[in-house]
């Protein structure tokens, strides 16, 4: 049987039309994109019509494009650059930084060492049982306070595809004089994201989740946000001054070409791929009982299902399901497997959490494919299922 790919919220595969851009790029471009010489020129110009297109995938400003290795740099520039630690900084009141209990590990585990090394005081906000950050005990966090005030949401939820309310959070960050940081990473290409009309200050994206390259990624911001920023990486100043280190220019140039088609085919896409969710979904409810999706289905990315298999561990059932590949969001932590911490924030318990298989179909699956899918994960849960009552 063919292999069947359902993890594109880990990472999704790079389209052919930006692996040629790059491919062009390594191989026609050389020289150093700060040279002044013409090589070097022609690298800034390629460079630049990539911060063209990235901005315009999110309506932002081009000129508040900063390229990092992908966006798990770029909310580390947004939360250690804000909270970053200077003679000028030193001498104000510690800064608040706060975020929800959901966010991945590149924002929740920043903000907790920024916590843990004074540099911060962190405040982290619920989300509901739909698994979607709740606006009221959130506004009761953001405060007009003598303290600079960062709020670090993300658009949408990596597990569970569930949609964040972001212009109201965004809304209720400025009134009370703060920044707002939203790490758009699974949203973006999937559905509309304007950073302007939503009021964010900072949005951070990945190229592989865009069916661009892995390792590149971008944060915007706008000019008096990224003012309030400063340097987490030092060295020639590139980037504004804010991270240094000469340009990953092809990979640069694929995130370009893939924040275009992104924004191209985004609506036809997400329009596809979402009949092909839900079909899926349905399949898998018509032949299983006692399936149950975690989060809101009423604002979730088209692309995502979270599913709970009640009597079934998820890792037994990925396994057995192979070579379908989807993943299961527990992780191995200080030595122990721990259920999904999106999950339990939601009200999961820990046995619900580790029966939960997430599923996230893009731009190549096919219908054929969900089919074939289906049938497999049917298979698989039954077997499952059928081990474990035998063992017990
Ligand atoms: N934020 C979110 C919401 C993500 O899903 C991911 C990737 N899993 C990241 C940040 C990190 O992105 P990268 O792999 O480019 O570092």
């Amino acid at each position: 049987m063919n292999e069947i790919y359902l993890d594109y919220n880990a990472s999704a595969p790079c389209d052919p039309r930006v692996t040629e851009a790059v491919a062009k790029a390594m191989t026609d471009g050389f020289g150093n994109a700060s040279s002044a010489h013409r090589f070097g020129r022609r690298q800034d110009a390629a460079v630049s019509e990539a911060r063209e297109q990235v901005a315009e995938l999110v309506d932002g400003p081009p000129g508040g494009v900063i390229f990092t290795a992908g966006a798990t740099e770029a909310n580390n520039l947004a939360l250690v650059g804000f909270a970053a630690a200077d003679s000028e900084t030193l001498s104000r009141v510690r800064p608040t930084l706060v975020t929800s209990a959901v966010e991945h590990a590149s924002v929740g585990r920043t903000a907790e060492a920024l916590a843990a090394a004074g540099r911060c005081h962190l405040q982290i906000t619920p989300v509901t049982p739909g698994g979607f950050v709740d606006l009221e005990p959130l506004a009761g966090l953001v405060q007009v306070t003598e303290s600079e005030l960062l709020v670090s949401v993300m658009a949408a939820n990596s597990e569970t595809g569930v949609l964040n309310p972001i212009a109201e959070i965004a809304d209720l960050v400025h009134q009370a004089g703060g920044l707002f940081h939203c790490d758009a990473t699974q949203m973006v290409g999937r559905l509309p994201f304007n950073m302007t009309a939503l009021g964010c200050d900072l949005v951070s994206l990945s190229g592989h989740k865009i069916c661009g390259p892995t390792g590149v990624g971008t944060m915007v911001g706008t000019r008096e946000a990224l003012a309030a920023l400063h340097p987490t990486v030092w060295g020639g100043g590139h980037e504004r001054g804010l991270r240094s280190g000469s340009l990953n220019v092809a990979g640069i140039v694929g995130l370009g070409v893939a924040a275009e088609i992104a924004a191209d085919e985004q609506p036809t896409e997400a329009e596809r791929v979402g009949a092909l969710c839900d079909r899926f979904v349905a399949a898998l409810e018509g032949e299983l009982a006692d399936v149950v999706q975690n989060g809101d289905v009423e604002r979730r990315l088209p692309n995502t299902a979270n599913l709970r298999f009640c009597g079934a561990d998820a890792d037994a059932v990925l396994v057995n399901m192979d070579p379908v590949a989807a993943s299961a969001g527990s992780a191995c932590s200080t030595g122990a497997i721990e259920p999904s911490p999106v999950l339990t924030a939601m009200g999961l318990s820990r046995e619900a959490a580790f029966e939960s298989v997430r599923f996230s179909l893009g731009r190549f699956t096919t219908a054929a494919e969900i089919e074939v899918a289906a049938r497999e994960v049917v298979t698989a849960v039954r077997y499952v299922r059928l081990m474990t009552s035998e063992v017990a």
